[in-house]
């Protein structure tokens, strides 16, 4: 070190603008006795996952993991009865966070726009403003719906589309979905994380647009929310760029295994998953019903969880906090819709579980509701 390097200034190190400018992400976390708060799979994991976990080859972990994840590939393409048609590829990431992160930086320039409906997953204004880029809003309809001339009217660089939505649990029209895959000016992002849960999914689309990514992950109906592992599917040409902009590597070898279990026709493995999404649609609908009953008006739901608007959401959730569970507590969202404008921007979402949970989940409500 020189004299004059000494006496040169030396600010902290700044994080970039849109960095110092981003919340954290940091849900409520307490001890609890039913944390249904996260919309994961409230019945565990695959029981063929936990045996591959741990069957392991341990002594391996020294080595990297398969660099494109290739048995984890020929499983998801068969899954989605797409391993038969050329021209369609699939990227796994760390969770399908990390294959919508990597699509927008793969495709939007510093600057341009990503348009969706909000309220939407709370990570695509994040991954967007991260990315350099601009989120373009558009609202929703009286009834939750997402109006297809409206997002591609944007004529934005990429537009996400969420179906079923986080954090509204609606689903979007079939016809909406394909009039924006088919008039969109660019990327068009369509995430069915909840699709095992959903009465329809647009996943074959890809076989006919070469502008779609579809991301899924073994989050929700998988059971595997802790392992972290996602997919986009899509043509090979949209697929490549995703996968240069995400970087090797991010599906470790311990994840890829019990993810590729899951899959497998074994028992525990993908009949364990669909049969308790399958429990899920029932024991939500029973859910829904006892809502109404106590006076709320939960959104249609096509997902693993409820959307309650309700004015009272931050003091109903820190009464059942208090009470042992935990549910996640929505404010400030736009207010387009008459039942969140009449919530003042407030909202409960509700994860759905076996029904022993959903009672202690009712009781800790009713609860809260004769103290206010
Ligand atoms: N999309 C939606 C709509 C979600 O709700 C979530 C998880 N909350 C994700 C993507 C990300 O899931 P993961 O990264 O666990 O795959």
């Amino acid at each position: 070190m020189s004299a004059d390097d000494r006496d040169v200034p030396r600010p902290h190190p700044q994080p970039r603008a849109a960095v110092r400018g981003l919340p954290l992400y940091a849900p409520d976390i307490a001890a609890s006795t039913v944390d249904v708060s996260e919309n994961v799979n409230l019945w565990g994991s695959p029981p063929a996952s936990l045996r591959a976990l741990a069957a392991a080859p341990a002594e391996r972990v020294n080595r990297y993991p398969s660099l494109h994840s290739t048995p984890l590939h020929d499983a998801v393409l068969d899954y989605l009865g797409l391993s038969a048609t050329s021209g369609v590829g699939l990227v796994t990431g760390c969770g399908s966070d990390d294959v919508l992160d990597a699509a927008i930086r793969a495709f939007g320039e510093p600057g341009d726009e990503v348009a969706f409906a909000a309220p939407t997953f709370v990570m695509i204004p994040i991954f967007t403003r991260l990315n350099g880029l601009v989120p373009a809003v558009v609202p929703m309809g009286p009834s939750y719906e997402v109006d297809p001339q409206q997002l591609v009217d944007r004529r934005a660089k990429i537009t996400y589309l969420c179906t079923p939505n986080n954090p509204t649990s609606t689903a979007m029209s079939r016809q909406a979905v394909e009039y924006v895959v088919e008039h969109a000016a660019g990327l068009v992002v369509l995430d069915e994380a909840y699709a095992e849960f959903a009465p329809d999914v647009f996943t074959s689309l890809v076989t006919r647009s070469d502008r779609l990514l579809v991301t899924r992950t073994f989050s929700k109906a998988f059971g595997l929310a802790g392992l972290r592992v996602g997919y986009g599917v899509g043509s090979s040409a949209i697929v490549d760029a995703v996968m240069r902009a995400r970087g090797p590597y991010k599906v470790n070898a311990l994840a890829e295994a019990a993810a590729v279990a899951a899959l497998s026709d074994g028992p525990g493995a993908l009949g364990w998953v669909t049969e308790h999404a399958t429990l899920a649609v029932t024991i939500r609908e029973r859910l829904a019903s006892a809502l109404r009953e106590l006076g709320f008006e939960p959104a249609p739901s096509a997902g693993n969880f409820l959307f309650v608007p309700t004015s009272r959401a931050p003091a109903i959730a820190r009464g059942m906090r208090e009470r042992g569970v935990l549910v996640r507590a929505l404010s400030g969202l736009p207010h387009d819709v008459p039942a969140v404008r009449a919530a003042e921007g407030h909202a409960l979402r509700i994860g759905v579980g076996p029904w022993a949970s959903m009672e202690l989940l009712l009781d800790a409500l009713r609860e809260v509701l004769a103290c206010a």
